[in-house]
């Protein structure tokens, strides 16, 4: 008998994937989604300790689903950073909770539910996973209705900011092989996935501890050879790490989208060394800088954290500057809050909550300005679009993203999803475009329309 489970998931892009993968997982064993908590029969808070304030979202997430467990006797399970960090503690504190399950126990979620079904017995596994199995793919069983697939890499990291929970909740770094992750993307292509996202914390770090000699950028040459591939986007990298190599990729890879998300934190050397983040402001612009001279019209984003302890207004004034000289095309500030277990944590010299959020909102404010003329900046030009469905603000309109990631609606038929089109840009909005299709008969390669006509193929 089929059954159901609904999914409450926080914070990043791996803790999505993760998601996704549960529910592959849980589809072979009759259990299918949905997104009504009230009709699960397993429910799953998949949790997120990087970006949120974890412990207080976890406990009232579970206060909320008490009743699903008194009602109809639902299971309910705990994921991800939390269930990792706190294990067999969250069980003790919260006498409902049915399961813990860390982040490298997924592939085991079929058999410990099955057990918990059977025995009512409360279940906890929230070990490390040392070979790196718990990385492999899970193959979708129903048909894919997407053009987009995140696909994981790597997982884990050996870097230790001092702020950062990651090493502590995902592990040190372990790398999926080569041939595996190609495998998985060649399934993917053929049930009509056209752009991967490649995931992992510190994607630079990727090969580390395999059996075959082979780097990140290695591994991007490969993909960009698989046929019916059109797009290839990667999150995240470590400024510290970014090669050369992978800087000359962007030139030479026709389906590497000029698109790169690379953290900075801070724009102060006093506070980059307190959050050990191994690299200085200067080095970090030149980075940039050698990014903008291979690829020009390349997109940049990144994040970072205002507040971090011993912060000066000195220190906060040397971000902002930062910010205007990169002129990100997107940011994701965060204040910073203490993780339990990490060296930062224990620092004394915290900065007033009330100069946090202001710094924020000013840092915030002047980004959103940045955004919008970047936007604008686009306005007339032409932008290779991948497009990926029906736009949610009109029956006329599709929707899809530029290679700078940019989101753009325009009018045009279903049957163009999953091409990639020509579309001039007539209107630009703080977080998307809006264009007009150029020639619906006329699909695109990928990268004819980007680098000046350096990767041109038309
Ligand atoms: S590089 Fe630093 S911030 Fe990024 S995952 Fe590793 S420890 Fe965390």
């Amino acid at each position: 008998m089929e059954k159901r489970v609904y999914i409450e998931t926080y914070g990043c892009q791996m803790n999505e994937h993760d998601t996704e993968r549960i529910l592959r997982l849980l589809e072979g064993f009759h259990y299918l989604e949905t997104k009504d908590a009230g009709e699960a029969d397993f429910v799953l808070v998949n949790t997120c300790s990087v970006r949120e304030k974890p412990e207080h979202k976890v406990y009232s997430a579970l206060g909320r689903f008490k009743g699903l467990k008194e009602k109809k006797g639902a299971i309910i399970g705990v994921a991800g950073c939390v269930a990792q960090q706190e294990g067999s503690r969250l069980l003790e504190r919260v006498p409902y909770l049915d399961m813990v399950i860390g982040t490298h126990a997924i592939p085991m979620l079929p058999q410990l539910l099955q057990k918990v079904e059977a025995s009512g017995e409360r279940v906890c596994e929230a070990g490390f996973d040392l070979d790196g199995s718990y990385l492999k793919a899970i193959p979708p069983r129903s048909p894919l209705d997407q053009i987009r697939s995140y696909v994981t890499i790597m997982q884990g990291c050996d870097h230790f900011c001092s702020f950062c929970i990651v090493p502590y909740v995902r592990g040190r770094e372990q790398s999926r092989p080569r041939r595996e992750i190609v495998e998985e993307i060649e399934r993917l292509v053929e049930m009509g996935v056209k752009e991967v996202c490649l995931l992992g914390q510190n994607v630079n770090g990727y090969g580390k501890g395999l059996k075959e000699e082979v780097n990140f950028s290695q591994l991007l040459r490969r993909i960009d050879e698989i046929d019916g591939l059109d797009r290839i986007r990667f999150t995240t990298s470590h400024p510290k790490d970014l090669s050369e190599e992978l800087i000359q990729a962007y030139l030479k890879l026709s389906k590497l989208c000029e698109h790169i998300h690379l953290p900075f934190q801070s724009g102060s050397d006093k506070v980059l060394k307190a959050m050990h983040r191994g690299y200085t402001e200067e080095s970090y612009l030149e980075k940039i800088d050698r990014l903008k001279r291979v690829c020009p019209s390349m997109a940049i984003t990144a994040d970072v954290i205002v507040g971090f302890p011993g912060e000066e207004e000195k220190d906060f004034e040397e971000t902002l500057n930062l910010i205007q000289e990169v002129r990100f095309d997107d940011l994701f500030s965060f204040k910073y809050s203490p993780r339990k277990g990490t060296r930062a944590a224990q620092l004394t010299d915290k900065v007033e909550e009330k100069v946090k959020q202001d710094r924020l909102s000013l840092l915030q404010k002047i980004q959103r300005e940045i955004t919008f003329q970047k936007n604008q900046a686009l306005e007339g030009g032409v932008e290779e679009v991948l497009v990926e469905g029906r736009s949610k603000q009109s029956r006329e309109d599709v929707t899809g993203r530029t290679r700078s990631n940019k989101i753009v609606n325009f009018k045009g038929p279903l049957s163009l999803v999953g091409k990639l089109v020509p579309v001039r840009i007539t209107n630009a909005y703080p977080h998307s475009l809006r264009g007009a299709l150029l020639d619906s008969e006329f699909v695109l390669s990928p990268g004819c329309l980007s680098h000046e006509g350096q990767k041109c193929c038309c």
